[in-house]
């Protein structure tokens, strides 16, 4: 049995397997320009960003209804189970969805199905976070939060992602404002292709708790300071950063480098259905890749549980309890 571990770094549209795919292509009448799982499964071999997000984007065509998107989710749940999650903060990005015609609701309503039995399924606690495409305008970004006004009782968060460079932080000030006068807790990705900067931005003007990748802080020794004497959390995903080129190979992963300067790190496995592992097996491939030994294993497993947002009332306080007990007891052999 794998450690047990939250997840706190994980695109639910970023789960989609070939298979389920194809089912659900044939379900809504969706063509997809492959001709069977097998060809699906090699363009996830992509090399690059822009070719990724053309099949990321474009594999979105089969998520039509609340049923779709409650399948996702339980099929994600499932497998993380087997990981050894136990609690997991999901993003989605609904504009990707509303663009293509479908609501807002059915997106929140179809994960929330999957997400409410989770427990009793699969053992996973769940929690759900919103994200803006930060490529997208801010006003964008203001009427997505608007549109989910009526959700907010199935949603704990928001975040920023999808492509960085040239999108700074500081353009979703008013949105980010915004979602914190509605009570919602702040995350946001920085410093996984953009500069150390806009990690600061995020923490000093969006107001973020945690730092979605921060990998890039490294280049900035007084940031790295600040970043552990505050404990700010890292959600990194290194077999992301290696898939999407924001560095060579897992050898050259700065994770062992960023424990040793004493920052928080927690390992994730982003989009895994593309990026070529769950967690577990992300933890698996640090192990081998960057010899992270057990101890630091189990480092990383508490930071996970450390991290999340399980700290809202007494109930989560006694589940966090639970799970950090849980990786204490926990034993490699
Ligand atoms: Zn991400």
């Amino acid at each position: 049995m794998p450690i047990p571990k939250a997840e706190l770094h994980l695109h639910i549209e970023g789960t989609l397997e070939p298979e389920l795919a194809f089912a659900l292509a044939a379900r809504n009448g969706v063509e997809l320009p492959y001709a069977d799982t097998e060809e699906l499964r090699k363009a996830y071999l992509f090399d690059d960003l822009q070719t990724f997000l053309n099949l990321y984007y474009g594999l979105m065509a089969v998520l039509r209804t609340e049923a779709d998107f409650e399948e996702l989710a339980d099929a994600y749940l499932a497998r993380a189970a087997a990981q050894g999650v136990r609690h997991a903060e999901i993003f989605f990005d609904p504009q990707a969805h509303v663009v293509r015609g479908v609501p807002i609701g059915t997106v929140i309503e179809g994960l929330s199905r999957a997400l409410e039995r989770s427990q009793e399924r699969h053992g996973v606690s769940t929690r759900l976070i919103m994200c803006f495409l930060r490529d997208q305008s801010a006003e964008s970004a203001l009427e997505t939060l608007e549109a989910a006004k009526p959700y907010l009782d199935r949603i704990i968060g928001v975040g920023l992602d999808s492509a960085e460079v040239g999108h700074p932080p500081v353009k979703f000030r008013e949105v980010y404002e915004a979602a914190a006068a509605l009570g919602l807790r702040l995350v946001a990705h920085a410093g996984e292709e953009g500069p150390p900067a806009y990690i600061t931005e995020a923490l000093d003007v969006l107001r973020v708790e945690r730092i979605d990748h921060g990998l890039r802080c490294m280049e900035d020794p007084e940031l790295v300071e600040r970043l552990a004497r505050d404990r700010v959390p890292l959600t990194l995903c290194p077999l992301s950063n290696v898939r999407l080129r924001a560095i060579d190979v897992l050898e050259e992963h700065p994770l062992a480098r960023m424990l040793d300067a004493g920052l928080m790190c927690t390992v994730n496995s982003d989009d895994p259905a593309y990026f070529g592992g769950y967690v577990d097996d992300t933890f698996h491939a640090v192990r081998e890749a960057l010899g992270i030994d057990h101890e630091r294993l189990r480092t990383l497993a508490r930071n996970s549980f450390e991290a999340s947002f399980l700290d809202r009332d007494a109930a989560d306080e006694a589940l966090r309890a639970k799970y950090l007990a849980e990786v204490e007891a926990y034993s490699f052999d």
